[in-house]
């Protein structure tokens, strides 16, 4: 069916929510340019040696290296769960490829080299061609600035996706008198691999799944390892089963002068290394919007649904703003959802509905107490989320046993963070899954 209006759409960034956008506006008639500052699609799965010479990002003006990727790294989702519904990431069990349920970074980084071949998308990718700013000129245009070695131009399109990732962007851990602490810092995004840590004392800061497998790795050359976090109390003061060199920790109270770090009830260590796994920033350093999109304590706002912001839908969207979600197919209905907005075959409810819409979400978080700098995280309700952008698709609900399989991932990996990625107890899950995608892609 054509489209009831093509449009000319600019996508910034080639990684996995960048390349569905690319595919579902081409489906859709569209005609697309998509923006890659690297040489490869990707983002963050493109892994690299190197780091920043800043290793905690805090100066705006280091050289950004795009992925945060450690050499180690394992899918942290089950590949028949963390696939695009339409290309589903099954194993490929050539010599080259890694079969596994939760496989290495290189086998995403193949099968998304894989998804943009299939759907013929590297033709309309700009490599090597960076963003630094686009706004809504006088026209109602959007303007898109790039470069291209050394070359810099200016483009007009009828909408912008914004996809540039939100896992590049250092957040640290605020710790009082770090300043004057001799130590030395760096945060996950400038990890790689664990022998700098070989006979150090580290305090590695964090919770999230990152946190978890770093720690454990670096456990294993480095002298100890404290691990704090708000989620871990003041009585834990027994080495975690199966480590004789990593302890639980409450937060940092303070770093001091004298190379020790300070926790509650009086309890000092001294450290060589303070690993930040805190996360990261949203930043949209290209984006002028004069005002109107901001973000504020890691509250990319105001966004209708996490992706349009209503004075300027939908010519402006963002795909890939929430986490604590199953990416990929997530990725798959904004894009979707944006795709058929644009051509008009979906419609949006008007300026004003959306904005109350999202007050009205604003107001819920307050009331149940969650902090602004969690608005975008889907703990809980992604599946109502999706299946909601489903529906207003025409697409089909999310499967039970991709909700099944998460959920008991998500389960294993607190319950055995050292082999949930070996052992688990859903084969039958995995069986109607394999069954599922089978008939999906016969
Ligand atoms: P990215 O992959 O970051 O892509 C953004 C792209 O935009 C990049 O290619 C970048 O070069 C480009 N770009 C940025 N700015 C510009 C500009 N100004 N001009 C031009 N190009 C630009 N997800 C899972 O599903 N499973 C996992 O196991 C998993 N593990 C993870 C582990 C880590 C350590 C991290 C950090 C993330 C993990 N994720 C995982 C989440 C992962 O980020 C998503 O899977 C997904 O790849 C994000 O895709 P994206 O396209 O939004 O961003």
């Amino acid at each position: 069916m054509p489209p009831i209006t093509a449009c000319n759409v600019a996508v910034i960034g080639g990684g996995a929510a960048g390349l569905a956008a690319a595919r579902h506006l081409r489906r859709e008639g569209h005609s697309v340019v998509v923006f890659e500052k690297e040489s490869e699609v990707g983002g963050i799965w493109v892994y690299t040696n190197n780091t920043e010479p800043d290793p905690i990002g805090v100066d705006p003006t280091r050289p950004i290296v795009h992925s945060s990727l450690y050499a180690s790294l394992r899918t942290n989702l089950p590949r028949e769960v963390m696939g695009f519904r339409e290309y589903p990431f099954t194993a490929k069990k050539t010599g080259q490829r890694d079969p596994r349920r939760f496989p290495g970074h290189k086998e995403v980084f193949e099968y998304l080299k894989d998804y943009a071949s299939e759907f013929g998308i590297s033709e309309l990718v700009r490599f090597e061609t960076e963003v630094s700013r686009v706004w809504r000129s006088g026209s109602g245009k959007w303007e898109v600035r790039f470069r291209n070695r050394n070359e810099e131009k200016e483009e007009g399109f009828d909408a912008v996706v914004v996809c540039n990732g939100h896992y590049t962007e250092p957040r640290i851990a605020h710790i009082p008198g770090v300043d004057w602490w001799p130590g030395k810092q760096i945060h996950s995004h400038n990890y790689r691999v664990p022998e700098p840590f070989e006979n150090k004392t580290v305090v590695l800061i964090g919770s999230s799944a990152s946190a978890v497998d770093i720690s454990r790795e670096i456990a294993s050359v480095a002298k100890e390892v404290h691990i704090a976090s708000w989620s871990n109390s003041n009585e834990e003061n027994a080495t975690l089963p199966g480590y004789h060199n990593v302890w639980l920790r409450p937060m940092i109270e303070s770093a001091n002068e004298d190379g020790t770090i300070s926790f509650p009830q009086g309890f000092k260590i001294s450290a060589d290394i303070i690993l930040h796994c805190t996360g990261y920033k949203y930043h949209f350093p290209f984006l002028d919007t004069e005002g109107i999109v901001t973000v504020d304590d890691n509250r990319v706002g105001p966004l209708y649904k996490h992706v349009f912001p209503p004075s300027l839908a939908p010519w402006l969207s963002f795909v890939g703003v929430p986490w604590k979600v199953a990416p990929f197919p997530q990725f798959e209905l904004q894009c979707e959802w944006i795709a058929g907005i644009l051509s008009g075959r979906i419609s949006l409810p008007s300026e004003k509905e959306m904005m109350k819409d999202v007050e009205a979400f604003y107001d819920s978080l307050q009331a149940s107490g969650v902090p602004k700098r969690y608005t975008h995280n889907l703990t809980g309700y992604q599946f109502e989320y999706n299946d909601w952008i489903a529906t207003q698709c025409g697409f089909p609900k999310t499967e039970e046993w991709r909700k099944k399989i998460y959920h008991a991932t998500s389960l294993n990996r607190k319950a055995r963070p050292e082999n949930y990625r070996e052992e688990w107890e859903d084969e039958d899950l995995v069986l109607q899954a394999y069954k599922d995608i089978a008939r999906q892609i016969s």
